[in-house]
């Protein structure tokens, strides 16, 4: 690190997802035929009726600086929206906090709680920014590793043996990223009630939620009662069920003081969300005609994994993967693949990119037996990386590459 630079960034490292994806696009614009499965952003353009929204609100002259916390219209929505998701029980648009992504939320919720000598578990593979902001709040990202025998998920015994007296937090995804795995719901009450008498905050990223191949949405902490909450900020957004990751609205749902806090750190940040795109997201959580585009996508995506999972068991019956559930990444085992040999996951995305397909290795995860594809990629892309893949597949599998 040059030494001029400040110990807040100690431990930055530039988003290993957002490189592969920046030098896909360069290759691609050089002429190179590769289908691009690294990053996790849906294929499709945001619903109509949303872009709509946004451009009504440019027109009525929305342009000017949003109040800081979120249009009420909004913070209402998403209430309703994450009410309804919940079986109608009682959201407090009063504790939401709209910001520019989940992203920011996630931040603001970790700055606002942790800091230094505070420790923050973070169950592995983990979604590649949660331990860097944890560093860049000067707490100790503590990665817990998954089960492979159950999906790669953490159960309450892996949390309590990392645990000491200075966790203070742990960030659990579900669906997540980069597994595809979900917790269930007697999962979840399990590990909020060892936090609750831990006394340990929850962050709890649902921003995959409505990505859901069961019933319904995913299990939700919003599913549990009220005294399981108290210690709880659940992070919610725009980007992935809507399709608009380039709008940039995400949520935090917190207990009324952090959630104060929280505004508070970002009036002296972004100044909130973007002030037309928040109109738009209004929209997106509230409007009927939204719900059906969302449905069809999740159908589309729920497709999509069907294909994944089904080539897979077929053509490379030997590869482990942890079964999809939820988000739209297929999370498979790659240090067996080579006959002879341990193979690491950034060797084999390297192969992957020359035989045309851009993935990312689990080490931007935490564990580099693994890699990620990320299927929210059109029908015929997906075919054809998947037949690369499975050929690539079998070639290492003969030992002749
Ligand atoms: N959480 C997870 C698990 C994600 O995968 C992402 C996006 N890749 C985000 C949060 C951030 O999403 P956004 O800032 O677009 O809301």
């Amino acid at each position: 690190m040059p030494e001029q630079l400040s110990l807040n960034v100690a431990y930055l490292k530039p988003s290993e997802t957002v490189a592969i994806a920046a030098e896909t696009k360069r290759r691609r614009a050089a002429g190179e035929d590769i289908v691009d499965l690294s990053l996790g952003e849906p294929d499709f353009d945001t619903p109509r009726v949303i872009a709509e929204a946004g451009i009504q609100a440019i027109q009525k002259g929305m342009t000017h600086y949003p109040p800081n916390i979120g249009i009420p219209e909004l913070r209402a929505g998403i209430a309703r929206n994450l009410s309804l998701l919940s079986g109608g029980r009682p959201v407090n648009a009063d504790q939401i906090v709209v910001s520019s992504g989940s992203k920011q939320a996630i931040f603001n919720a970790c700055f606002s709680l942790f800091g230094p000598k505070d420790k923050v578990l973070i169950p592995a593979p983990a979604w590649v920014s949660y331990p860097q902001i944890v560093s860049l709040c000067r707490a100790e990202p503590v990665l817990v590793p998954g089960d492979a025998e159950w999906g790669l998920k953490v159960s309450v015994k892996d949390l309590e043996a990392r645990s000491d007296k200075l966790v203070k937090g742990i960030i659990l995804c579900s669906p997540c990223n980069p597994t595809g795995a979900t917790y269930s719901l007697t999962e979840i009450r399990a590990i909020a009630e060892w936090a609750r008498k831990r006394g340990v905050w929850i962050i709890a990223d649902e921003i995959y939620r409505r990505i859901y191949y069961g019933d319904g949405p995913a299990p939700s902490f919003l599913d549990l009662p009220d005294e399981l909450l108290e210690q709880v900020v659940l992070i919610y957004g725009a980007s992935k069920a809507y399709a608009m990751t380039g709008w940039r609205i995400g949520a935090a749902l917190a207990p009324i003081a952090i959630a104060k806090t929280m505004a508070a750190f970002q009036s002296h940040t972004t100044t909130g969300a973007n002030h037309m795109a928040m109109w738009a997201a209004a929209t997106a959580f509230t409007d009927e005609r939204v719900e059906q585009d969302v449905q069809q996508m999740v159908a589309a995506f729920r497709r999509r994994r069907d294909r994944v999972v089904a080539r897979f068991r077929k053509d490379a019956p030997g590869v482990e993967f942890v079964e999809p559930t939820g988000a739209f990444y297929f999370f498979f085992r790659v240090d067996g693949v080579a006959a002879g040999r341990k193979l690491t996951g950034t060797e084999f995305c390297e192969r992957a990119m020359t035989a045309g397909v851009a993935l990312v290795p689990g080490a931007a995860f935490g564990d580099d037996s693994w890699v990620r594809m990320s299927y929210a990629a059109g029908d015929k892309e997906l075919d054809a990386a998947l037949e690369r893949l499975l050929g690539l597949i079998a070639t290492l599998g003969a030992g002749s590459a």
